[in-house]
């Protein structure tokens, strides 16, 4: 029952982290047929079909969708736009798409834009789960297990295209959960847009000094660990600030504020003050961190 087979023709647009560590991981399970990939490098698509990620390589997205029984966006948002576009002419009645991207409101957007008709059979869908790595190379079958996925289906979408792209998910690990587009938004810029531009700003701020290169020999794990989301793809980052705009500039004026009380503080020696914010964030960081120990161990 387990390895029953779910896809029979996978296409996978944009081979990196994402789309090939779900195509490895439902070839892993047994659950897809044959996979094939569309990219904008040849040479990350080489490095895909012999790491063995994908099983063909095509070169025209139109020929690439025949008869596809699920087709997977999992490029840089800027590119959802012309992708749809691209292939909404040649998809079969039958065939369900979906995406991976990390914003929510403006892929749906492009979607029903771009597929009309079809918009019933497209899935929104956001994998909780990643590195700071990006390509083919990056991919792993293990990147899903026991992480969450957010669908953020619409009125219109189909509950059989729906049930199929749960089981995908679900077949590679992940907790399938729901939200609405806009609430997606608002909590993914705050609990990871938001934090991803501080750890750019932060590696920014102290590339920008005269002496950066002492001061980045000085650094220490503390440094690393808070910039370590800065070594992500840079034109994913940017394409998902540009995609989520208002909820990240609504994140980015509360955690302002709270930097300006924090220097405010400083500024008048307020050592209580001081202490007990970080005593607030350190409890608040200890019972997130124990509530998620238990979740995982129930
Ligand atoms: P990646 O850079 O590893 O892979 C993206 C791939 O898309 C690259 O191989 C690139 O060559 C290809 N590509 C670019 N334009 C294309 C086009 N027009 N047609 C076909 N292929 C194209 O990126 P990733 O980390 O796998 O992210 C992919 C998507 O998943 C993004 O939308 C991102 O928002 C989302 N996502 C990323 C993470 C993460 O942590 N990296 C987590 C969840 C969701």
């Amino acid at each position: 029952m387990k390895s029953k087979r779910l896809v029979g023709k996978l296409v996978v647009f944009g081979v990196g982290l994402i789309g090939g560590s779900l195509a490895l991981a439902l070839k892993k399970h047994k659950a897809v047929g044959a996979v094939v990939g569309v990219g904008r490098s040849r040479k990350n698509l080489l490095t895909a079909r012999t790491l063995g990620i994908i099983d063909e390589i095509a070169t025209d997205p139109a020929l690439a969708v025949k008869n596809a029984d699920l087709v997977l966006l999992a490029v840089p948002l800027g590119q959802t736009a012309a992708v749809l576009a691209q292939i909404a002419p040649h998809l079969a009645e039958h065939t369900i798409v979906t995406d991976a991207g990390s914003t929510k409101r403006e892929v749906i957007d492009h979607a029903r834009r771009q597929l009309g008709a079809r918009f019933r059979r497209f899935v929104p869908a956001h994998p909780i789960a990643g590195t700071e790595k990006s390509g083919a190379h990056a991919a792993f079958p293990g990147l899903f297990a026991d992480h969450n996925l957010v669908l953020t289906p619409e009125p219109e979408t189909d509950a059989d295209a729906l049930r199929v792209v749960s089981a995908v998910w679900k077949r590679v690990g992940m907790r399938v959960t729901r939200m609405k587009a806009a609430d997606h938004d608002r909590v993914y810029a705050l609990v990871s847009h938001l934090p991803h531009l501080i750890s750019f700003a932060a590696v920014g701020n102290i590339a920008g000094y005269d002496d950066a290169a002492h001061l980045f020999e000085q650094t220490g794990g503390g440094f690393r660990d808070l910039t370590r989301i800065a070594g992500s793809s840079p034109e994913m980052w940017r394409d998902i600030c540009i995609g989520n705009r208002d909820a990240i500039l609504s994140a980015l004026d509360g955690y302002l504020a709270d930097l300006e009380a924090l220097r405010g503080m400083l500024e008048a020696s307020d050592g209580d003050g001081l202490l007990a914010k970080f005593a607030a964030a350190r409890a608040a960081r200890a019972k997130w961190l124990l509530k998620a120990k238990s979740a995982s161990t129930e």
